[in-house]
């Protein structure tokens, strides 16, 4: 089947009038490919091009899927982590899922290197649905036991070739470990490389 409606895809109302007031009338290649699958529970290596909506390929599943499983929010606890390799795209993807839940209950907690850690600190106290950041930051939380890591239910590692380029990986071994192993991992990159591919083959297993 081609789809070529939103409506067609088994998005949460809330997300089609969102969209709607977004202008978006229709997914692209990308967002037809990933959302089914990602709805279903699957993991998803995800390759297309810079400016062909991926931030909505990995954000409108998660949303409906944790509006369909709603959970109290717990201090210090996050149920979709995403991390993106600089301030400017994690500031981008915050700002799109804030748009994305504006007419839900979800929360986003966005935290970045170079600023002050104590407000990041008191937001994550609160706990979120979902946590953004740039690796380097959020192991200094983790470290400083600001935020708990232990529930997390979907991991999104956005713009990996580029978090791999800037040295990231041991950053990003170091944050999986503390996540549970049975969760939902979504990643997306602008190219494949035997690296990612690797990345992918060590994290991906559905
Ligand atoms: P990528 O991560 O692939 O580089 P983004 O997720 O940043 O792309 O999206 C690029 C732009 O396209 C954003 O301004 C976004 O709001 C817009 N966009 C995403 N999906 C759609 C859609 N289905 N219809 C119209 N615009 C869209
Ligand atoms: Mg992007």
């Amino acid at each position: 089947m081609t789809v070529t409606t939103f409506s067609e895809l088994e998005l949460d109302e809330n997300l089609l009038e969102a969209l709607q007031d977004k202008g978006f009338t229709r997914p692209t290649a990308i967002q037809a490919a990933a959302i089914p699958p990602a709805l279903d529970g699957r993991d998803i290596l995800g390759s297309a091009p810079t400016g062909t909506g991926k931030t909505a390929a990995f954000a409108l599943p998660v949303i409906s899927k944790m509006l369909a499983a709603p959970k109290a929010r717990a201090p210090k606890k996050v149920r979709a982590l995403v991390l993106a390799p600089t301030r400017e795209l994690a500031a981008q993807i915050d700002e799109n899922i804030r748009a994305y839940c504006a007419q839900t209950e979800l929360n986003t907690v966005l935290i970045f290197g170079g600023v002050n850690i104590r407000p990041q600190t008191e937001a994550l106290l609160k706990g979120c649905d979902f946590l953004i950041a740039t690796p380097g930051r959020l192991l200094d939380h983790a470290g400083q036991l600001n935020v708990d890591l232990s529930e997390v239910e979907f991991l999104i590692l956005d713009e990996a070739d580029r978090m791999l380029d800037m040295g990231f990986i041991h950053d990003i071994r170091r944050i999986v470990k503390l996540l549970p192993a049975k969760r939902q991992t979504l990643m997306f990159s602008a190219t494949f490389s035997t690296e990612i591919r690797e990345l992918a083959d060590s994290y991906l297993n559905n």
